[in-house]
């Protein structure tokens, strides 16, 4: 898998993506992350890539033409057109399942905006994928892109240890995860769950399945409704929802 990260700022996402587990995915060659300079393609002797807006207003925006070329410089090199993922207060939301879909892609290019973000123009020529982490604002596309990178690479085959796609967690099923624990067996005068030291499987899968549920319906009411539950499992959760 390729990510191409299309911004101003280099460094601040590859020493950010070069550290842990997406470091060693990256030295494994499991991934690629290329960092593309849009200052670059800058189109005037002081290496300017923003101005003023049309139509007044506080604030810079970044130009179309040196984003255009630094997304130039990247399909040049490619046999087919990749998705363009535009990192943007206005896009869509981020989520579990958005990160499985990109997870299929061979190459994704995510453009980073700065200042007042990027003139419209070039979004539309461009842009295939408008995404936000979150109803906030960022001073840059920069965060969002490297959290976007950080969510869909754990789901590439090696990346991880063991293998996700056979492992529990939150939002599978859209359920989040029940509390695990590790040694010692007592911490603060706290025992760990009788049931998880039994060794007996099938129970262990029930508990965590139950404590799951209970989890969901404490913090996280408005995902069970597309939970798949027996009459019992909503017993359980109308029993949490209301405390
Ligand atoms: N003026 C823009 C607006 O109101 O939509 C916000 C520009 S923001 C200050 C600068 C850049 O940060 C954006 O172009 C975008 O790339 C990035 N950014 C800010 N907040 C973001 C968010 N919640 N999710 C994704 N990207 C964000």
């Amino acid at each position: 898998m390729n990510f191409h990260i299309l911004t101003l700022f280099p460094e601040m996402v590859m020493d950010g993506l070069n550290t842990s587990i997406i470091g060693r995915a990256m030295s494994k060659e499991l991934l690629n992350v290329e960092a593309v300079n849009i200052r670059d393609f800058a189109e005037n002797k002081h290496n300017r890539v923003d101005d003023y807006t049309y139509g007044g207003g506080a604030g810079m925006l970044m130009q179309a033409g040196p984003v255009f070329g630094a997304y130039r410089s990247v399909v040049e090199n490619l046999k087919s057109k990749p998705r363009v993922i535009y990192l943007s207060p206005q896009g869509q939301t981020f989520s579990q399942s958005m990160a499985e879909e990109f997870a299929k892609e061979e190459d994704l290019i995510f453009l980073c905006g700065h200042y007042e973000g990027i003139d419209e123009r070039v979004l539309e020529e461009i842009v295939t994928d408008y995404v936000s982490i979150g109803d906030y604002v960022l001073t840059g596309g920069e965060l969002p892109a490297m959290v976007m990178i950080d969510a869909i690479s754990r789901l590439i085959p090696g990346v991880l240890h063991n293998d996700v796609s056979t492992e529990f967690e939150s939002f599978q099923d859209n359920l989040l995860e029940y509390p695990q624990y590790t040694r010692p067996e007592e911490w603060h005068g706290k025992k760990v769950p009788e049931i998880l030291l039994s060794g007996h499987h099938a129970n262990v899968e029930k508990w965590r399945r139950e404590q799951s549920i209970i989890r969901t319906a404490q913090r996280r009411p408005d995902l069970l409704e597309k939970v798949e539950m027996s009459d019992k499992e909503k017993e359980l959760a109308k029993k949490y929802l209301s405390t």
